[in-house]
Formats: C-alpha cells, sequence, structure tokens
C-alpha cells in the first residue's frame, strides 16, 4: 500500500480495490463519510445493504441508531466525526467479514487513519476491536474502558445493530451502557 497524499487520492482508488473477494459481490466500495478534520474515527465492522447500494456507512438502521446516540451527548456524527468500517465491501448476506479479508482491507484503514490522525477512535463492535487492535474480549468485557495506544485513545462500544436488537433504555441495559461510553467520548473531546 502507498502513502496517500490525500483522502480523496485513497478514495478514488480504494473503489477500484479488488484485493479479496467481497470485490465480486458488492455493488459499491464503501470508503467513509464525514469531516476529513475532525477529531474522532467511527471504525464499524462492514457495509450492510443500505451502504452496498448508496456507498456510504451507517445510512440504514444500524447507522440511524449510531446518529440517534451520538447526538444525544451532543456528538454530531458528520461534523465531530469520520466514520468508516473494517472492511469497505459488503459481506454476501451480511456475515461476518473473514480473517483474510479484515487483513487484506486492513492497509486502506490504516492509511485512512495516518491521513485523518484522530484522536479518538470509537471501536463499534468485537469485529472492530478484534480486527484493529487484536483484542480477543467479548464487547461486553471491554465496552466503556479506553484503551491507549499510539497516542490514540480507543473507546469500544456495543455495535449499532446489537442496540437495534436490544432497545430497552432502563439501567444496564446496552443502550443505557453505550449512551454512558459515549458520554465518556464526549468529554474527551471536550478537553482536546
Ligand atoms: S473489502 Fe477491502 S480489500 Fe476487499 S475488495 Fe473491498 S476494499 Fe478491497
Amino acid at each position: 500500500m502507498k502513502n496517500y497524499s490525500s483522502l480523496k487520492k485513497l478514495n478514488s482508488e480504494c473503489v477500484e480495490c479488488t484485493s479479496c473477494n467481497l470485490s465480486k459481490t458488492r455493488k459499491n466500495v464503501v470508503v467513509g463519510k464525514g469531516n476529513e478534520s475532525a477529531q474522532v474515527l467511527i471504525i464499524g465492522e462492514g457495509p450492510g445493504e443500505q451502504e452496498d447500494i448508496t456507498g456510504l456507512p451507517f445510512v440504514g438502521r444500524a447507522g440511524k441508531m449510531l446518529d440517534t446516540a451520538l447526538s444525544s451527548v451532543d456528538i454530531d456524527p458528520l461534523e465531530d466525526c469520520y466514520i468508516t468500517n473494517i472492511v469497505k465491501c459488503r459481506p454476501p448476506n451480511n456475515r461476518k467479514p473473514s480473517a483474510a479479508e479484515s487483513e487484506a482491507c486492513m492497509p486502506w484503514l490504516n492509511e485512512q487513519v495516518n491521513l485523518l490522525k484522530p484522536k479518538i477512535i470509537i471501536l463499534a463492535g468485537s469485529t472492530a476491536v478484534q480486527s484493529f487492535l487484536g483484542i480477543n474480549e467479548p464487547i461486553s468485557k471491554i465496552r466503556g474502558q479506553w484503551i491507549e495506544k499510539d497516542n490514540i485513545k480507543y473507546m469500544p462500544i456495543f455495535h449499532p445493530s446489537y442496540l437495534l436488537r436490544n432497545p430497552s433504555k432502563n439501567k444496564g441495559k446496552p443502550k443505557w451502557l453505550t449512551w454512558q461510553d459515549l458520554k465518556k467520548v464526549k468529554k474527551e473531546l471536550n478537553s482536546i
């Protein structure tokens, strides 16, 4: 992977990528969206059906859930964040990306991190945590705890799809816990 001088250049080459089998079934490569000067990078697992159709990450029901969760702590999803995924092409039937697919796509993500230089990275779901940090703990165990590496603070949270399946807002439930996690992110963001 070469070093890119801008996200625009990276994006234009990433959309042509055929480095793994997901290129055979995708409609669009979903590179990322948001503010390229943002301090917060959000990394999910991979594009779903709506993302594959539109070429944009987190635009389906899970995306709306993420937007709502961020807005509830006064983080603007598009102004304060840049949003992407571990794999840029949709795994068929929304299955988890394989280790080989995640590995093949990682150079794109690493280069995005190099260019964006985020201070905070939110890792949404266990696939993002495992693939990016190599931590195999269940997300329920590590969510909400800052992990610091190479001058970047990482916050693991539940994937928004999981919140859709667990709609209760009661104290101690996944939605409430995510709200606590994002409040920590907002506090950190305010201190930058
Ligand atoms: S998932 Fe990543 S590595 Fe695989 S084809 Fe798409 S952009 Fe390339």
